[in-house]
């Protein structure tokens, strides 16, 4: 995050008081997170939020806080104009449902392994002595069994999924 928004020397208002068409002072306290070159992260946050309101949250946090803030605000605002109706909460619960998809697949891969493993055991059981034995001295082989098998496909699908989540938190930061 930026600490100084305004150009050393400049005396041009920063992105809030250009808005607001008032003068900027020089403890402005939306100066240091609203620089003049990004004047839509504050008409977003205006527009949600609230001018006064956004002056009132900054008043009240410690100043190592406030950017933290800001950028919380940013986020948020830009989630409800994109999505007026559940602006942050819509990004949530997307990504929960996202969460409980690769827990399923999780618990169905791990059913999977112990299916496996229950089937492979209850083989070399039944093989003879010689092949038993072969089994249980390479573990390598075993592991490389379920590597190839076909099924375990299924369990790199799950890239598509995060990869979309990646691309929404991206966008949402930015302005
Ligand atoms: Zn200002």
């Amino acid at each position: 995050m930026k600490e100084s928004g305004r150009k050393q020397g400049a005396l041009s208002p920063c992105a809030a008081c250009k808005l607001l068409r008032r003068r900027c002072a020089l403890d402005c306290v939306f100066a240091p997170y609203f620089p003049a070159d990004e004047p839509h992260k504050f008409s977003c946050v205006h527009k949600v939020f609230g001018a006064s309101n956004v002056n009132k949250m900054l008043q009240e946090l410690p100043e190592h806080q406030r950017s933290d803030a800001v950028s919380s605000m940013v986020y948020e605002a830009n989630a409800r104009v994109r999505d007026p109706v559940y602006g942050c909460v819509g990004a949530i619960s997307c990504l929960q449902q996202q969460v409980d998809v690769l827990q399923t697949q999780l618990a169905q891969a791990q059913a999977e392994v112990v299916h496996m493993r229950m089937r492979q055991f209850s083989s070399t059981r039944d093989d003879n002595p010689a092949s038993a034995s072969m089994n249980s001295a390479s573990p390598s082989t075993s592991r490389q069994q379920f590597m190839t098998n076909s099924q375990t496909k299924s369990l790199f699908s799950m890239d598509m999924v995060v990869d979309h989540a990646n691309n929404m938190g991206e966008s949402l930061w930015s302005c």
